[in-house]
């Protein structure tokens, strides 16, 4: 008894050295995997940093420029059967007059090599956005706030730099990262006979389509601010005095919470991007003063 106990005992004890053994090499086989899951995300990572122009930021985005940019030419084709055109000539050819000069200076500062398209909502939703790829919505409704050519020309700037920077790829990118790339990544851009499904939908939302689709993602203050820098340039080199952006924020920043625009609630006015926008303003100003047609803050709106 004794004997057998004893050899329970020690085939027990085999068994636990075995197993612990066995755990052994499954922690090692393990940690070997996570160790190789882990720098192959780093390797993907550090394949995908891109850098932000002018500010030389490094972001992560691994989404090729051109799926994010037919992505968004789907949702400006999607967004043209849903939102009526203004047809008041005047404000149409303002708001094309005023987004052309900009695109085109966007092109001359970064060239981007988007191909460009405007379309003016006539709703009364003060908002405006960009889509990658170059496509520019302005609602007729956030003329009311921008008072002269070169307030749009400030909202349009930062938004064309929010998509020249890349921003929504690199927003898409982090929740890409965070849900698993392969849970939604392969399937983002399938075609959905034209329609947007709820994932289409939420990509949109981080790229910065945002209110017309019920999915708002506001950028982070990183991107508000490098869109604000870069969108300084854009104006001043479209020819619109850069002071102006500082004085449409400082306008934006007297309008009280309960009105505040959809665009404006996802875009806060704060004293830092004013003080921002004061400190990087004699940079823009050197553009301005180059530019070949001064337009200062153009009509009044
Ligand atoms: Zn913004």
């Amino acid at each position: 008894m004794i004997y057998y106990n004893c050899s329970i005992v020690i085939h027990v004890l085999k068994v636990k050295r075995k197993s612990r053994l066995l755990m052994n090499i499954k922690k090692i086989a393990n940690s070997n995997i996570r160790w190789a899951l882990i720098s192959m995300a780093l390797a993907v990572i550090f394949a995908a940093c891109a850098t932000v122009p002018h500010t030389g930021r490094k972001q992560l985005n691994f989404l090729p420029d051109k799926d994010l940019d037919s992505l968004g030419t789907r949702a400006y084709s999607e967004l043209l059967k849903k939102e009526p055109e203004c047809k008041d000539q005047k404000i149409n050819e303002m708001v094309q007059s005023v987004a052309g000069r900009l695109s085109k200076a966007a092109e001359g500062v970064d060239g981007p090599g988007f191909d460009w398209k405007v379309h003016v909502v006539d709703r009364d939703i003060p908002n405006a956005f960009c889509l990658p790829g170059g496509k520019i919505v302005v609602y007729s409704g956030i003329l009311p706030y921008v008072k002269n050519e070169a307030g749009l020309a400030t909202i349009i700037g930062h938004e064309i730099a929010h998509a020249v920077a890349r921003h929504g790829g690199e927003r898409l990118s982090q929740q890409l990262a965070i849900q698993g790339i392969s849970s939604i990544g392969s399937e983002l851009f399938k075609d959905t006979e034209g329609k947007l499904d709820n994932k289409t939908k939420a990509a949109i939302g981080a790229l910065g389509l945002g209110a017309t689709l019920g999915v708002i993602l506001p950028y982070s203050r990183t991107h508000e601010l490098e869109a604000d820098r870069i969108g300084q340039l854009y104006m001043a080199k479209a020819g619109y005095d850069p002071q102006e952006s500082i004085h449409l924020w400082e306008r934006m920043g007297k309008i009280s919470k309960s009105q505040m625009p959809v665009w404006l609630s996802t875009h806060p006015t704060d004293d830092e991007r004013i003080k921002n926008l004061r400190e990087l303003e004699p940079e823009a100003r050197k553009l301005y003063e180059k530019a070949p047609v001064k337009y200062g803050r153009g009509a009044i709106i």
